[in-house]
C-alpha cells in the first residue's frame, strides 16, 4: 500500500466529475427538447474544459509531455473527439447544434432476419403513433418484435446518438486523467462526492455502468403477432458472501477460478449440472465479463420465442453499456441430435420436434472471436431423478445451431470494432 497522495490536478478531476453529473441530467432530460438541449450544451461545454484545466497546469503536472502528447497523437484526431470540439466552439460562439429527433425501429423476425431502420419524428409523438406512422406503409412487416428506440442525433455526426457520443469523450478524458493521476502517483483524491451518488472521485477507465446508453426509459416493444406490448423487467444478480455460503450448502462446493469466458463455461457446466440435479429446474443465468472478470450477472427470462429475440437484443445493448468483451450464457433448452428439415427445406428447430432432448446449454463467446458450446443432455426419471448424458463440445459451431441467440451481440462486437471503441 502506498500512502495517498493528494489530487495533482483538482480542478481538472472536478470538472470530469461535473461532466460526469451533467451526464446524468442530460439524460434524465431525455424527452424534454429544451432541457435536453440545455444539458447538452452544458456538458458540450464542461468536457471542453477539463483539457483546458489540465494544460494550465502543465507546468506543475508530472509527465505531462509525455502523457499529454500521447493523448493529442491518439485521441484527439479522432472524429469523435473533434466533433466535440468543433460542437463546443459552435455552441459558445454561434448557435446550437442542429439537433434530430429520431426513433430507431428494429424488426426482429428470428435470428438471422431482422431490419433496423431510422425515422425522424417529432420529440413529443408518442410510440403508438410513430408505429401507426410507420405501419400506414403496407411495405413495413408485420412479424416478430418490434422495437422503438427514441434518440436524439445532431446532424454534423448522423451515426452516433448523443448520449453515446457524449459517453465516449467523457471516456477519453476520464482515460487522460488517469494517466496524469498514475503519473503523479495519486491513487486516491479527497474530493467530494456528489449527487447523483455515482459521481465519485474514482476515475475508471472503462465505461461506467451507470452510464447506461440503451436504457430501458427509451424504449418500447411491441410484439406484431400477438398485438401486445412487451414490458422489460430485468432480475440482476448481486454476488454476495452469504449466498454463496447458502448455495454451497445446498448445491454443494464448486468454483469458477478461470478469468476467460471460455474457459469458465466447463466450469458454469459443471455447477449448472448439480444446481439441475438439487432443483429440477435451472433458471437461465447470463455472465459478462471485461478484461478478464465479471462485470455482470443477470437471469434473462422471456415467456415466448418473441420474447426470447427480445431479449438478446436487450442483451446485446448491456453488452455494449458495459464494454463486456465476453459472455457465458446458461440455459435449459431442447435439443436434436440431428439436422431435419420441412416441406420448404427449412430446419426444424428442435422445439418443435417429437425426438426432442432436454439438454443444459452452456455457451461461452468472447469479443475476440472465440466460441465455445456445451450441450449436457438429461432425462427425467419417474420420480423426478436427473440423469445426464456425455457433454457434447462444440468449439466452433460453424452453422451457427447453437450460438444463435448470440447472433446480435457479435453483431454489436462487430459495431464497437469498427467505431474503434476499445
Ligand atoms: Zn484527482
Ligand atoms: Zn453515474
Amino acid at each position: 500500500m502506498t500512502a495517498a497522495r493528494p489530487c495533482p490536478m483538482p480542478t481538472a478531476h472536478k470538472r470530469l466529475m461535473d461532466c460526469h453529473a451533467m451526464w446524468h441530467a442530460m439524460s434524465a432530460a431525455y424527452m424534454q427538447p429544451d432541457s435536453f438541449r440545455m444539458h447538452l450544451n452544458s456538458l458540450i461545454q464542461g468536457l471542453r474544459n477539463v483539457t483546458f484545466m489540465v494544460q494550465k497546469q502543465k507546468a506543475e503536472l508530472v509527465g505531462y509531455e509525455d502523457w499529454y502528447t500521447r493523448f493529442v497523437k491518439d485521441v484527439t484526431p479522432r472524429p469523435l473527439m473533434r466533433w466535440a470540439v468543433k460542437s463546443r466552439n459552435r455552441i459558445v460562439k454561434e448557435s446550437d447544434l442542429e439537433l434530430l429527433s429520431e426513433a430507431k425501429i428494429r424488426w426482429v423476425a428470428d435470428w438471422s432476419t431482422k431490419e433496423e431502420r431510422k425515422f425522424t419524428f417529432p420529440p413529443r409523438m408518442s410510440s403508438h403513433e410513430m408505429l401507426a406512422a410507420i405501419f400506414s406503409n403496407p411495405g413495413n412487416p408485420r412479424v416478430g418484435v418490434v422495437s422503438v428506440s427514441r434518440r436524439w442525433v445532431d446532424k454534423a455526426l448522423p451515426d452516433y446518438e448523443l448520449l453515446h457520443a457524449t459517453r465516449e469523450v467523457f471516456i477519453e478524458l476520464s482515460r487522460l486523467l488517469h494517466a496524469g493521476h498514475t503519473a503523479a502517483g495519486a491513487n486516491s483524491c479527497a474530493l467530494d462526492e456528489r449527487e447523483p451518488a455515482c459521481v465519485t472521485p474514482v476515475i475508471s477507465v472503462q465505461p461506467l455502468a451507470c452510464m447506461d446508453i440503451n436504457s430501458s426509459l427509451r424504449q418500447e416493444h411491441l410484439d406484431l403477432e400477438g398485438g401486445f406490448g412487451i414490458d422489460e423487467v430485468v432480475h440482476r444478480i448481486d454476488r454476495n458472501d452469504r449466498q454463496v455460503e447458502l448455495a454451497k450448502q445446498r448445491y454443494g462446493t464448486f468454483a469458477v477460478t478461470a478469468s476467460s469466458p471460455i474457459e469458465a463455461a466447463p466450469q458454469l457446466m459443471e455447477a449448472a449440472r448439480m444446481v439441475l440435479q438439487k432443483d429440477k429446474h435451472y433458471m437461465p443465468m447470463m455472465w459478462s465479463y471485461r478484461g478478464g472478470k465479471i462485470v455482470d450477472m443477470i437471469s434473462p427470462t422471456f415467456f415466448d420465442q418473441n420474447g426470447k429475440y427480445l431479449m438478446f437484443h436487450r442483451l446485446a445493448d448491456r453488452v455494449e453499456t458495459l464494454r463486456a468483451d465476453g459472455i457465458v450464457l446458461a440455459i435449459e433448452a431442447w435439443w436434436a441430435p440431428d439436422d431435419k428439415r420441412d416441406a420448404q427445406g427449412l430446419p426444424i428447430p428442435p422445439r418443435e420436434r417429437e425426438d426432442r432432448q432436454e439438454v443444459l446449454h452452456v455457451a461461452a463467446a468472447t469479443r475476440a472471436g472465440e466460441r465455445l458450446s456445451l450441450l449436457a443432455p438429461f432425462s427425467r426419471a419417474k420420480s423426478g431423478e436427473i440423469s445426464f448424458g456425455a457433454i457434447i463440445s462444440d468449439p466452433a459451431d460453424e452453422d451457427m445451431s447453437q450460438l444463435g441467440p448470440f447472433m446480435p451481440i457479435f453483431e454489436r462486437w462487430k459495431q464497437m470494432d469498427e467505431r474503434g471503441e476499445q
